[in-house]
């Protein structure tokens, strides 16, 4: 008599794909039902506890909800666990916003020239020499820059300078004033978080995200959603974007990369972490031409 219990392909393929069922976020009211899942992508902390988990191959999980086996395992406590994990971050917030207003810091020039002093230290030359590099480094990067933005900006905008910056933000910011979200225009494509415009070209070390755009009507201003007012904002999230052709053509050229575009919403289907930021950044690269008068 055989013990072994074989497990047939139509589980293992049942159990694959109930992950992908479940892209979205949870129901705002009533139960939210956590399965168990054959995990083949992401790695996401515990939404019950917070911790960081090693990435399982079953794992309890729907709607971005994860629940780590330390939670299953206390199972009848975890209204408490999820309330102690809440009081956690709200203190933390609490923490930094009582930052405002009370932090001193150094000027961008002493943190330089101490980076230059430990430069020279390390590399064993004088500090005017390291600031000969650095000068030199900067025209390369500023040469960079300047192929890279848009023709009509630098004629506007003097964008190699921080003034320059400054005024091409005010502008962008201004713009936002004006959109009505009733007739406004948006579009979704791959942005740096803190550098959304690109502006500031390899001086900040960003994050590639999905980011949206907002334009009036007639206007070729493109504005970051974050540069947009509150209220504005918050009516235009959800809205329908403009370019989701574009963006659906976009994925279907790169290749073994399995996504479903609805809408602005990307789901990766069979891709590991470090593969979605190469995808990302070269949907980026690539989805910057595409757009109808161009943000970047
Ligand atoms: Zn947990």
């Amino acid at each position: 008599m055989t013990r072994t219990t074989y497990i047939s392909d139509e589980y293992a393929n049942e159990m694959n794909m109930a992950g992908i069922r479940y892209q979205q976020p949870p129901p705002i009211s009533g139960p939210i039902k956590i399965d168990l899942i054959w995990c083949t992508y992401l790695h996401r902390p515990c939404s019950v506890c917070g911790a960081e988990i090693e990435k399982k191959s079953v794992v309890a999980e729907s709607h971005w909800v994860r629940v780590c086996e330390n939670c299953l395992l206390y199972g009848d406590q975890i209204d408490e666990i999820l309330a102690r994990h809440a009081s956690r971050i709200e203190e933390k917030a609490k923490a930094i916003r009582a930052m405002i207003g009370r932090l001193q810091v150094p000027t961008y020039k002493a943190w330089r020239e101490e980076q230059d002093r430990h430069d020279a230290y390390h590399q064993g030359i004088p500090v005017e020499e390291v600031r000969e590099k650095r000068q030199r480094a900067r025209e390369e990067h500023d040469k960079r820059l300047r192929e890279s933005l848009p023709r009509e900006w630098l004629d506007k905008y003097d964008l190699l300078t921080d003034q320059g910056r400054k005024d091409f933000l005010a502008s962008r910011k201004e713009a936002g004033l004006k959109i009505d979200p009733a007739t406004a225009e948006v579009i979704m494509t791959w942005a740096g978080m803190m550098d959304p415009y690109g502006i500031w070209g390899d001086d900040i070390e960003d994050n590639i995200d999905r980011a949206w755009f907002a334009c009036a009507p007639g206007s070729d201003i493109w504005v970051e959603f974050h540069d947009l007012p509150e209220e504005t904002r918050k009516a235009l999230e959800g809205k329908p974007v403009a370019n989701a052709d574009e963006l659906k053509a976009l994925f279907e050229t790169l290749e073994n990369c399995e996504a479903v575009v609805e809408g602005d919403t990307v789901t990766f289907l069979n891709t590991e972490e470090e593969l979605r930021d190469d995808y990302e950044r070269r949907l980026r690269e690539k989805g910057i031409k595409p757009l109808k008068d161009p943000p970047f």
